[in-house]
């Protein structure tokens, strides 16, 4: 499973903007998590929907954990929600 917080300006330590998610098996992506606004979110309302989003996707694929190489960091410039 990716996850691929959007934030400001991208930086690492900037405050996530908006997350998506999504599973991948052998290089297809079987499952998508639609990106949401989680700004003003604290760090515990964040653990508590990536652990959300987590235990869903268990229960389908398997998925135990993200990948953390594999955590994107995208500009707030590219967040679909506010490109809607
Ligand atoms: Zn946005």
């Amino acid at each position: 499973m990716t996850q691929v917080p959007y934030r400001n300006g991208g930086a690492k330590d900037a405050p996530v903007h908006a997350l998506a998610a999504y599973v991948t098996v052998d290089g297809k992506t079987v499952a998508k998590i639609e990106p949401v606004h989680t700004q003003g979110w604290n760090k515990k309302q964040l653990d508590i929907y990536v652990r959300s989003c987590l235990s869903s996707l268990h229960s389908k694929y398997g998925t135990t954990s993200f990948a953390e190489k594999e955590v994107l960091d995208i500009s707030v410039h590219s967040c679909p929600i506010c490109n809607q």
